[in-house]
């Protein structure tokens, strides 16, 4: 399978160039060149179990890895997982819930990012390269990333997060990692100057060629990859057709969904669900696609306002036409908005979820059921209630949970109002051995710690 970027203006990438690559040079998002069609094969996919489908699903958007292969690192990267069958169906009332966080740092992330960090070891080890991952977190993706690529001697990874701005927790998932190669920076400023410096850092071709500077954020396309799995199998074990409701920020996930879907997997809708950060569910309501402020909620990790995997929906969307789409992304970067036909009607359904009424939803759900839900899960669910109520979605609607309550446990805890929100492994933190290194929002001194550090682990 070769890879093809959403501008037109890259030549095709094998599996593995796509995976190092990340973002496509001409600042497209690489996707296969065709989609794979399981559609004759459903009720033979219907008896496996994720990590069966998993590598019966990845081969045939990968060739250059042999298959025994593939199954090694899928069997790798899903071993870190507390349940046995990586992900799990549950109930929440009537409500089916497939849960994503049962990897080890009890987010969604890390059905993605297991996986990732072992394809870049096999890749660089077989290439005898190395990488340094540089990333800027507000929180979740940064715990993740690390989580992933911990100890893997052709890796370092250096992840800045604002200073004192991220939460305890989220803080303590990152900094207690004491393996070698995991470089936590600290950085004197905002979240937006930790991205800022990012891009510039990258924007030194001189600097990144010389380090080997690799990206791990959601662009990536073995990170859709991973999450199309758990869309085909949860297709596959619900009644069917079944309808997704996905809490969304970047559209990674959702857009995972859309292919599963194009693949042939008995899917009906998919339901895009947004806090106050709403660019998403207007887009998908109105076809206007209009930058705003960010705002700041009790569901961080959908605090966003590009969502960068939306241009692998829109190169479908605008029929494969590349010079529509860079037209789109121009207009959209010159003047914060851009407009098209609202799309996919049939497919796919949109709606904003506030605080209040996340709150709201996280206590009715566990007074009403007893399950406890994490912000950006409850998101998802009042989603489906809302729309079910209505009467908009017909046949099953599953939510997707993407995140432990534990992780979130100050807001979870006042909407419950008694202590639900606990988990073994975090509550364990607190004491452990933290490191990290605070440095100012300075370009500077972000490469100068790269340069004395980059490396040392596998020396
Ligand atoms: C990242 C994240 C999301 C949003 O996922 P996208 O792929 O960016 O839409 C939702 N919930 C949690 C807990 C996350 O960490």
């Amino acid at each position: 399978m070769r890879y093809i970027s959403t501008r037109g203006r890259t030549e095709a990438l094998s599996f593995q160039d796509a995976v190092l690559t990340g973002l496509a040079p001409d600042g497209g998002l690489l996707v296969p060149a065709r989609i794979p069609d399981v559609s004759s094969e459903l009720d033979s996919l219907a008896g496996l179990g994720f990590v069966e489908l998993a590598k019966a699903i990845l081969p045939r958007f990968i060739d250059d890895i042999p298959q025994p292969h593939i199954e090694h690192l899928v069997d790798a990267a899903y071993r870190s997982f507390s349940e046995p069958g990586v992900v799990r169906l549950e109930t929440a009332g009537d409500i089916p819930v497939l849960e994503l966080f049962h990897g080890p740092t009890l987010a969604f992330k890390d059905v993605a990012l297991q996986l990732l960090g072992q394809m870049f070891d096999y890749i660089l080890k077989a290439r005898g390269q190395r990488l340094n991952i540089l990333g800027a977190t507000s929180g979740d993706t940064g715990s993740a990333a690390i989580a992933g690529v911990r100890g893997r001697p052709a890796m370092d990874i250096f992840v800045m997060y604002p200073h004192g701005r991220v939460s305890p927790l989220q803080e303590l998932q990152m900094t207690t990692v004491t393996d070698d190669n995991v470089h936590c920076i600290a950085v004197e400023g905002s979240f937006d100057d930790c991205q800022g410096l990012m891009k510039r850092i990258f924007g030194d071709l001189d600097f990144k060629a010389a380090y080997a500077l690799g990206a791990i954020n959601s662009v990536n396309w073995a990170r859709v990859l991973a999450q199309i799995v758990y869309y085909g199998y949860a297709s596959l074990q619900l009644p069917g057709p079944v309808s997704f409701c996905v809490p969304t920020g970047n559209f990674g996930n959702v857009f995972a969904g859309y292919l599963a879907k194009r693949m042939g997997f008995p899917i009906h809708r998919l339901v895009v669900a947004t806090n106050e950060n709403d660019i998403l569910s207007v887009f998908f309501r109105t076809g206007l696609y209009r930058r705003g402020q960010v705002r700041f909620t009790i569901s961080p990790s959908m605090d966003i306002q590009v969502a960068s995997n939306l241009e692998r929906f829109l190169y479908y969307h605008l029929d494969e036409d590349t010079a529509a789409l860079q037209g789109f992304m121009d207009t959209f970067d010159r003047t914060g908005e851009a407009q098209l036909q609202a799309p996919g009607e049939e497919l796919f359904l949109a709606t904003t979820v506030d605080t209040p009424n996340t709150m709201a939803a996280i206590r009715q759900v566990y007074l009403e059921t007893g399950y406890v839900a994490d912000p950006h899960t409850a998101v998802g669910l009042a989603a489906a209630r809302r729309l079910k109520a209505e009467g908009k979605v017909e046949g099953t609607l599953a939510c997707l949970a993407t995140a432990h309550a534990a992780k979130f446990p100050e807001a979870v805890d006042e909407a419950v109002g008694k202590p639900v929100a606990r988990h073994p492994t975090l509550d364990g933190l607190k004491d452990k051995r933290f490191r990290r290194t605070v440095i100012p929002a300075d370009i500077d001194a972000v490469k100068e710690l790269i340069q004395n550090r980059a490396g040392q682990s596998s020396l």
